[in-house]
């Protein structure tokens, strides 16, 4: 379906018109965020469910932005690979939902999902052990206090390697291409501008939920502690490896703690 949209580009224009359409989307769904969080006339009110209580300095999202739209571009070279090799037979990347049982298609839902959970889990916790993937990734780190557009604020290299399954899943097993790059844009773009966002509101997942990463949880990755909370969607990895960080946790290890952001009475 979407293979079918770019046909017959060479690949020297393949990439261009993709990092286009990405990072049009990008500043579309971060920047209305963005505006309608920080700029609209319903900002104050949105206020109270800001995690840091302070403002984001417009230095830092102006540097966010500037690392957004090489980050995407690096994401939609990764697409553009996959589209060339499935254009060339190379992968098993394939364009109409009916060339496999229909069946098919959430079973392999399903098996994007977990190898981008075990392996962007796997990616990020490496980047916060390794000397030389850390010099990469602490350019994310940069952003303590971030917005929408952090999602894709990393180093160039960091995003192209964390977009990086959707170029070797398509070796790994047949997958259709709306399957493959709406699973990777729902966990990994939309739900990490959640993520990024920096607001807890009520009817998002709880600071206090142990099934799902909350915006709680990513903050206290980039503000609180840099050991804790790896996951991007689920918290399976993060509590199989003791780096779970909620803030019942924080209670159990310091009883005079108390959630600030979390506005809601501590479960434990
Ligand atoms: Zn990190
Ligand atoms: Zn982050």
């Amino acid at each position: 379906m979407l293979l079918q949209l770019f046909e017959g580009l060479p690949f020297y224009a393949l990439w261009p018109v993709l990092a286009a359409v990405g990072v049009g989307w990008y500043l579309l769904i971060c920047g209305g965020l963005y505006l309608f969080l920080h700029r609209s006339r319903y900002a104050a009110s949105a206020r109270r469910w800001k995690t840091q209580l302070q403002s984001t300095r417009s230095d830092q999202v102006r540097g966010e932005i500037r690392d957004g739209v090489l980050s995407m571009s690096m994401v939609m070279g990764s697409i553009a690979i996959a589209f060339w090799c499935s254009y060339n037979g190379y992968n098993r990347l394939y364009a109409s939902p009916s060339e496999y049982p229909l069946w098919y298609i959430p079973l392999s839902i399903f098996g994007v999902f977990v190898v981008m959970e075990v392996f962007e889990w796997t990616f990020h916790w490496a980047c916060h052990r390794s000397d030389l993937l850390w010099k990469v990734h602490k350019h994310h780190h940069r952003y303590a206090n971030p917005t929408p557009f952090g999602v894709m604020a990393d180093a160039p290299i960091d995003m192209f390697i964390k977009s990086s399954p959707i170029l070797w899943i398509p070796f790994l097993f047949p997958i259709w291409d709306v399957a493959l790059i709406g699973t990777f844009a729902t966990m990994n773009f939309l739900y990490g501008t959640y993520l990024h966002a920096g607001f807890d509101p009520p009817w998002m997942p709880s600071p206090h939920s142990r099934l799902l990463v909350s915006a709680w949880h990513h903050n206290e990755h980039h503000a609180g502690s840099l050991d804790h909370n790896y996951g991007f969607f689920t918290g399976f990895l993060d509590i199989l490896f003791g780096t779970r960080l909620t803030p019942d946790d924080k209670v159990a290890r310091r009883p005079s703690y108390r959630c600030t952001e979390c506005r809601e009475p501590a479960t434990s």
